[in-house]
């Protein structure tokens, strides 16, 4: 396989300061690791949060983007479970220890020491990516990659905080209906559960665009939905939305918050809480769920809704994230060199 020696990345060098467009020369695999080309790496909020500075510590200089679908192009030393040429998917979850005792106790998604893509190792913006192979997953081939991409993150933490309600769990109010709530509607929808969506208020495009999705309401989420939930997952990053969540459960219900970062969740009478109300969060994802996840959404099918952005636009992809402009998931396209990049529009749309 030909493969360059530098490569286009776009690469964070300070957070609080926009992606910078450089050449950066082609890593290389190391021990279980593969090297990829990738093809598409979907923009997920986290990123937004370690670009602005909001998540401590990342890598620096650091390559985000932790959705990202790709050819491997070379085999790092001891890589049996692979061959150039396999299309994989990497997410979040770069590596673990192993050893640690969540590790032990099959919680991989809280180890002490694991190192996450696009935050502390580099991730996906770039036409060339490193990964360690045991936390790859192996896709179809011939699959689209623009449509598997937001499958990697907004599908896997998800799906995650989507189980976390619980199988009895039949009206489930879900708030933040962006790339992750897009995806978790049509697995709900399809497992026979009522939907009901919160957006920010008078998100119109966005209420509209859930029940399109199979939501049974859509609303603002400063209402209370028209009957009580028995459970909620939150997506958005906003404190608030807590105490609103607990008052539109049933005694019992269970409310999980599936992003990373939250502004801070203001004080709430004990009351919204009593009654066996269950508040959670979830944090990354384990390798389990991503393999739960990719052998359901072909049955679903899930069909992600992308908006397509060229690699040396994802600074305007990360600028419609964080000002709400984003219908499903914004995909970093990265297609060959020798195509035209002409053939590609910013902000283009596509199944
Ligand atoms: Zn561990
Ligand atoms: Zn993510």
């Amino acid at each position: 396989m030909d493969i360059p020696s530098t490569m286009q990345a776009m690469v964070l060098e300070r957070p609080g300061t926009p992606l910078r467009d450089l050449r950066l020369t082609v890593p290389e695999p190391g021990p279980d690791q593969v090297l990829l080309r990738v093809r598409a790496c979907a923009v997920c909020r986290t990123d937004l949060h370690v670009v602005d500075g909001e998540l401590n510590n990342p890598k620096l200089p650091l390559i985000p983007g932790h959705q990202i679908v790709g050819t491997i192009v070379r085999l790092g030393a001891g890589v049996t479970a692979f061959q150039e040429g396999d299309r994989v998917g990497v997410p979040w979850l770069g590596s673990t220890c192993g050893s640690c005792d969540f590790c032990r106790k099959g919680q991989e998604n809280l180890c002490e020491k694991a190192l996450f893509t696009g935050y502390t190792v580099d991730g996906g913006y770039a036409e060339y990516s490193v990964a360690d192979r045991r936390y790859c997953f192996k896709l179809p081939a011939g699959d689209q990659d623009l449509a598997t991409a937001p499958l990697l993150c907004a599908g896997l933490i998800g799906y995650r905080s989507y189980r976390m309600i619980g199988d009895r769990s039949q009206r489930v109010g879900i708030y933040g209906f962006g790339a992750a709530a897009h995806i978790v509607t049509q697995i709900a929808v399809y497992e026979g559960k009522q939907v009901f969506a919160f957006t920010s208020p008078g998100d119109l495009d966005a209420q509209k665009f859930a029940r399109r999705l199979g939501a049974v309401w859509a609303g603002d989420s400063t209402t209370q939905p028209p009957q009580a939930l028995d459970a909620a997952i939150i997506f958005a990053p906003v404190g608030s939305l807590v105490p609103a969540a607990l008052r539109s459960v049933v005694k019992g219900g269970i409310v999980v918050c599936g992003g990373i970062h939250m502004s801070d969740i203001p004080t709430f009478p004990y009351s919204l809480l009593w009654g066996e109300r269950v508040l959670r969060s979830v944090a990354n994802l384990t390798r389990a769920d991503g393999e739960e996840l990719l052998a359901l959404a072909p049955k679903v099918p899930v069909r992600t809704e992308v908006q397509v952005f060229p690699l040396s636009a994802a600074n305007e992809a990360l600028h419609c994230l964080r000002a709400g402009r984003l219908q499903g998931a914004a995909v970093l396209q990265i297609p060959d060199a020798s195509l035209p990049a002409a053939a590609m529009a910013a902000g283009r749309r596509a199944q």
